[in-house]
């Protein structure tokens, strides 16, 4: 009998890579001790990984602090960095499967996904900044007839990188590529949830040729590791990715220690409008697509995502057929294991994301939106949660408001363009937003209004590495991806010198 997307396979393959990494090795944390890393398919134990504290972050601060004052890595030419994470990016498309495998088990994500978006895409990115890291340039200054200058870009020095369960392997990269191309060294903290592929590219990053302590990997918890980064005194930097709430605490601590510079990637309630011109299949699935967060595939078409647009608002002309449209196609949505080929949604990454949705869900009710499909656990192990809509839906129901970081729409009706602009705008985010109409003139005309670092028109996660990626508000600042991303990480010196007897 052909396998169904809820037969989930229990088949977990070796886990080569469970100890911290520092200056080049692995290595146990110095208390010794562990904690588990759970399947989000079944709730299951995977493993135990070395759970670092302070004291291994301090440790790696040191290798990493070595390796900055004295080391290679930021006295190479920039050719010589850009090579090697050239063979970095070969490497991990070399294990790319081993790898899509890791974060399948550890993050529910599509195997599919992984191997075709997520993996394929930390290795370009890699690349991109490799063949950045030649070209830092600073400027020649005239300045007056008797002075003359110009300015050095200089790496910015140890850099703390905190990323999220979402995306381990492609936000690893959106960290690390840019860093490595401009000279820092770094300590890599991965989500608690996720640090098996983190693991796998410390291991790989060796074998490229990255020299010992400029990439540390110590896995561990926000409060002790993660705290232990942010207000460490010899991080010159920290680059976070997370909550709103996490991110105020992050700054927090980089002010009250050595106000080292803080670049934050933060929460969004994204919308998305749509028009009534707009196509309505298409106007659907991306809504769906949108909405379905990163475990979604649609079609064969593979979406990656973690702006969720999960504000929808229709445009009134084309809102009852796009409401009966998206209940079909909802309802029809296959959630399951992420292993198997039919799959279209993928589990939650753990017990506490999962219960946090479904008390959103319950809260929404109770607020007095009507629950157009979803709303339910799938099956009874794991992390499943049924595609989720909600319409009657109005702009202060918290369920409009806050972050829900699942598969969880709420549909609202606009009129006018002005009405769509101002509700979009209704929030205390800014993270990106999408537009879907055949008036391309409207399309951007409406960009220009929306206060978000990014805006898709007839499309929604289209990332590229060349693009930066940001929130505007409280989604936080410093962009991550693209030219912005590598300024983040390099300072500007300013050389000044007198200049004798110019006749200019
Ligand atoms: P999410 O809601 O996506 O789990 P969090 O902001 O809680 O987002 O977590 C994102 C990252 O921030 C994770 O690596 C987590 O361990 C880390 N983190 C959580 N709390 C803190 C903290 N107090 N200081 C530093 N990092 C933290």
């Amino acid at each position: 009998m052909e396998a169904k997307p809820t037969d989930i396979t229990n088949e977990i393959p070796e886990i080569k890579f469970t100890k911290l990494f520092i200056n080049g090795e692995f290595v146990d944390s110095v208390s010794g001790k562990t904690f588990e890393t759970i399947d989000p398919r079944t709730g299951e134990v995977i493993t135990r990984v070395a759970e670092g504290d302070k004291e291994d972050v301090d440790l790696a601060v040191k290798a990493a602090r070595e390796a900055f004052d004295h080391g290679k890595w930021p006295r190479m030419s920039g050719y010589e960095r850009g090579r090697i994470m050239m063979k970095f990016a070969d490497l991990i498309e070399e294990n790319v499967e081993e790898i899509a495998i890791l974060d399948t088990i550890n993050a529910g994500k599509i195997l599919a996904h992984g191997k075709m978006l997520d993996i394929p895409f930390a290795a370009k990115n890699l690349r991109y900044y490799a063949g950045a890291a030649d070209k830092i340039h600073g400027k020649t200054l005239k300045l007056s007839q008797e002075m003359q200058g110009y300015t050095l870009l200089e790496p910015i020095g140890v850099v703390g990188h905190i990323i999220p369960w979402n995306f381990p392997s492609a936000m690893f990269f959106h960290k690390c590529a840019p860093a490595l191309a401009a000279g820092c060294t770094m300590i890599v903290k991965p989500a608690e949830q996720t640090p098996l592929s983190a693991l796998y590219y410390a291991h790989l990053s060796k074998l490229a040729g990255i020299p010992d302590g400029v990439l540390n990997v110590v896995n561990g918890f926000g409060p002790t590791t993660g705290a232990a980064i942010c207000s460490h005194m010899d991080i010159d930097k920290v680059s976070f990715t997370g909550s709103t709430e996490v991110g105020r605490v992050v700054m927090q601590a980089a002010a009250t220690s050595n106000l080292k510079v803080v670049s934050l990637e933060l929460g969004g309630k994204s919308p998305l409008i749509i028009f009534d011109d707009a196509d309505l299949e298409k106007a659907v699935d991306l809504a769906l697509l949108g909405v379905l967060y990163n475990k979604a595939r649609l079609n064969n078409k593979l979406g990656e995502i973690c702006v969720a647009g999960s504000r929808v608002y229709v445009q009134e002309g084309i809102y009852d057929a796009f409401v009966k449209k998206a209940a079909e196609k909802a309802k029809a949505w296959v959630v399951g294991d992420p292993f198997h080929p039919n799959t279209q949604q993928g589990p939650q990454v753990d017990k506490k994301q999962f219960n946090k949705i479904l008390s959103y869900i319950d809260q929404g009710i109770r607020e007095g939106a009507t629950l157009l499909t979803g709303g339910k656990q799938v099956g009874e192990k794991g992390f499943y949660i049924e595609p989720t809509i909600f319409t009657d839906v109005k702009e202060d129901m918290q369920i409009v408001k806050d972050e829900i970081f699942g598969p969880v729409m709420a549909l609202m009706k606009f009129k006018t363009v002005e009405e769509a602009i101002q509700k979009a705008n209704n929030t205390r985010y800014g993270l990106a937003a999408g537009i879907i109409t055949n008036n391309l003139n409207l399309a951007n005309t409406v960009s220009r209004s929306i206060r978000a670092g990014v805006i898709w028109i007839n499309c929604y996660f289209a990332f590229d590495f060349d693009c930066a990626f940001g929130g505007y508000k409280m989604s936080g600042f410093g962009k991550d991806l693209g030219m912005e991303a590598l300024e983040k990480y390099l300072q500007t010196k300013s050389v000044v010198t007198p200049i004798y007897n110019s006749p200019w």
